[in-house]
């Protein structure tokens, strides 16, 4: 059975006893209300390491005061379950007071470069990408994997936590893993439990400007802002749309040609609903 941990200190010593032995560590970082997203993570992890721990934290420290925290899906017993079906060993859920044991204010946090955190998501939701940044390098110390696990669908994330691991020699590999999707195209995410049936239809309108401006690329056209402008028209009219941007997936430095490895993101709202997806062509 897989068993919840919430106190630091045992995790820590559950992971120390199974690195005293040799086994390899993989760690998939979630916020909960799991989903095939976040199997896939724990699969992929399975598959490359003997022992693997699944995190469960929703973060307040990388939500504004305006968004979701409070409202954010909770359902620890039934990711359990879902863990113990994906083979985890172990799922990490401590308590924002076991996190931030001294308050959330004056912790020392990690600051991503501006010119990374404040594109994209950034833009809109001040200070996340640090917050996001904070937590993870804390779960690392804490549970010190050999690999850990992040999605493609947060792309900006991954982008910050790869930077943030060369930068300060942090002794983990970062493995990135494809966005899962319903057979409809929509992006999986825990959020998408907010969505009504008639809203989900138009949030699917994100994955098809996506693959709208894939096959515009794959027919020869390259350039950006013309393909872009294009594809946002088949947006929903009733979703709003807060980015739709190529960007070198290397620098993040915005691109005005298409090529191989763009990476094309796009951020939107149905109702109060903000939804994010991207492509790399
Ligand atoms: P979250 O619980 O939303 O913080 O996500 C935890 C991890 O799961 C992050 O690395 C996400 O990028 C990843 N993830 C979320 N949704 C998907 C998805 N649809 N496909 C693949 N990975 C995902």
């Amino acid at each position: 059975m897989t068993q919840i941990i919430s106190e630091i200190n045992v995790i820590r010593e559950t992971v120390k006893n199974w690195k005293q032995q040799g086994k390899t560590i993989g760690f998939v970082p979630t916020m909960g209300a799991l989903h095939k997203g976040h199997e896939s993570l724990m699969l992929k992890a399975r598959s490359e390491c003997d022992i693997v721990v699944v995190s469960i934290f929703v973060n307040p420290i990388q939500f504004a005061p305006n968004e979701d925290f409070d409202k954010y899906p909770r359902q620890l017993e039934a990711d359990r379950q879902i863990c113990e079906n994906n083979g985890v060993d172990f799922v990490f859920a401590p308590t924002p007071q076991i996190m931030y044991s001294e308050g959330q204010e004056n912790i020392t946090k990690v600051v991503s470069p501006e010119i990374f955190q404040d594109k994209l998501c950034g833009k809109s939701r001040i200070g996340h990408f640090n917050g996001v940044a904070t937590v993870v390098l804390k779960l690392f110390n804490i549970v010190q994997p050999d690999k850990a696990y992040f999605g493609q669908k947060d792309a900006q994330q991954l982008f910050i936590i790869k930077k943030m691991v060369r930068d300060l020699d942090v002794p983990v590999e970062i493995i990135g893993c494809p966005i899962i999707r319903e057979e409809s195209g929509l992006a999986l995410s825990s959020r998408n439990t907010y969505l009504s049936e008639e809203q989900k239809i138009k949030a699917l309108t994100l994955s098809k400007v996506l693959k709208k401006i894939e096959s515009d690329y794959k027919a020869g056209n390259t350039n950006a802002k013309e393909i872009l402008e294009n594809a946002a028209d088949i947006l929903d009219n009733d979703a709003c749309l807060e980015y739709l941007e190529a960007l070198d997936t290397f620098s993040m430095g915005k691109t005005e040609i298409l090529k191989c490895d763009t990476l094309i993101a796009i951020a939107a709202k149905i109702g109060t609903v903000r939804l994010i997806d991207n492509i790399i062509l």
